[in-house]
């Protein structure tokens, strides 16, 4: 069997961690891993994607990997950050983030909220009319140097994942662009406030073809320009385009690449490329999926009715979408020695099972594998986003550890804590006792 290099490295990286004991089969059975490398490779191709005269500030979307130590170097990185609930503004806070190169885009933000944002200067687009409103009283009493704009939802259709697509019909996000009234009204709100100058439309994430987010951003930019040639002014001066780019959950191979997904972009809305708007991005996922593992010991091995199941420590409260939703979140899962050297021999069609008490707790079923033993070690391919940062409290399982990994030029693997795994008496604390 020959590894990929990116398996490589990861074969490497848990060789290491194993040796330092960060994952231990007594102490330590489940931890995340984050290349901060490879992070750092991701956000250079993001900015390279983007012609160098285009004025960007490309934000991280928080929600994808929240860890304040993972946002502080995606802000020395050169990203700026997008927020969408009071905790994650404390976060980018936190992590250093300059409130003008934050985003707020709650589709629920509460008065206070928006009164913290517009006091500290933080951008923020409004998800509907009411919230316009809202806003028009605050400003009243205080001038704000917040950029301010309105989400529009460009009702372009949806991708193969249901829950992940925001620009349908009947989306709860925005203002449908395409609702009878809804162009005159919104006309209308550009007219009535010369405060409101951005435009902001996120199609969707995961399942969205480049092509469906590209003609969605399109209709953005052409409303811009309806906008400013109905008022006569040149009102919208920045386009906030979200992110959404889908990863490859299949393979090493990273694709679509930003590069082909700005490509499409210019195929459909090349007014976004003239330098007249300012842009914003959101990306989250495709930064960091592709940069983050997770492994996991193997408790046990068992047959059931004829099926083999390996019952490990990764299950839903890491895992939350895979688990309910395993046909739209496969995972790619790597079998591994208790050293953390890559496991060979003859597949065997194996459940990856994991320790939560209900029955479809399974992050992986009839994978073929070779056959796992106790005390072996599974990794969980593609999660540096929306998995271990994102933990669910089913069975008062703990908040497992995660660590920033570097590898330098002589292949030594540099790790950083970036979250203590929880402990028992937290876990008492957070349930009252
Ligand atoms: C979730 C979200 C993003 C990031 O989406 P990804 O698929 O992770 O790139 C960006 N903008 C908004 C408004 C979001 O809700």
């Amino acid at each position: 069997m020959t590894l990929t290099q990116a398996a490589k490295r990861r074969e490497h990286i848990l060789r290491a961690a194993v040796r330092r004991r960060l994952i231990d089969p007594e102490n330590a059975l489940l931890a995340g891993f984050v290349d901060l490398d490879g992070m750092a490779a991701s956000v250079a191709a993001l900015h390279a994607a983007f012609p160098a005269s285009l004025p960007a500030l490309h934000t991280f979307a928080a929600k994808a990997n929240c860890l304040v130590p993972v946002l502080k170097e995606l802000r020395t990185l050169g990203m700026g950050c997008e927020v969408a609930s009071p905790g994650e503004l404390a976060q980018a806070l936190a992590a250093g983030f300059a409130p003008d190169r934050i985003v707020f885009d709650s589709p629920a933000k509460t008065r206070a909220e928006l009164v913290h944002s517009l006091d500290l200067g933080i951008a923020v687009n409004a998800d509907n009319f009411q919230e316009l409103d809202r806003i028009d009283e605050l400003i009243a009493s205080r001038p704000s140097p917040s950029r301010l704009g309105v989400r529009i939802n460009p009702q372009v259709g949806g991708g193969s994942i249901g829950a992940m697509s925001t620009a349908t019909q009947t989306s709860k996000f925005g203002i449908a662009l395409e609702d009878e009234g809804n162009r005159k009204r919104l006309l209308h709100a550009f007219q009535q406030r010369p405060w409101l100058t951005w435009l902001h439309a996120h199609v969707g994430s995961q399942g969205c073809p480049p092509d469906l987010i590209a003609r969605g951003v399109a209709k953005a930019v052409d409303f811009a320009d309806e906008v400013n040639a109905a008022l006569g002014r040149r009102q919208v001066v920045g386009i906030d385009i979200g992110g959404g780019m889908p990863v490859n959950f299949a393979s090493d191979e990273t694709s679509p690449t930003y590069e082909a997904y700005v490509a499409r972009l210019q195929k459909y809305a090349p007014g976004l490329f003239t330098g007249a708007y300012q842009v914003v991005t959101e990306f989250g996922r495709s930064l960091l999926a592709k940069n983050g593992f997770m492994a996991a010991y193997v408790e046990y091995t068992k047959s059931s009715g004829g099926r083999s199941i390996a019952i490990t420590h990764a299950g839903a409260q890491v895992a939350v979408r895979t688990v309910f939703m395993p046909d739209s979140w496969p995972l790619r899962i790597g079998a591994h020695h208790p050293t953390g050297v890559t496991k060979s021999g003859e597949l065997v069609e194996q459940d990856i099972a994991g320790p939560c008490c209900f029955a479809g707790d399974m992050v992986a079923e009839a994978r073929p594998l070779p056959p796992l033993a106790p005390g072996d070690i599974v990794t969980l391919l593609d999660t540096g986003a929306y998995y271990f940062s994102t933990p669910f409290r089913y069975n008062s399982l703990p908040v497992p550890a995660v660590y920033g990994v570097r590898v330098d030029a002589t292949g030594n693997v540099h790790f950083h804590l970036v979250r203590p795994a929880e402990t028992t008496d937290q876990i008492l604390a957070g349930s009252g006792a």
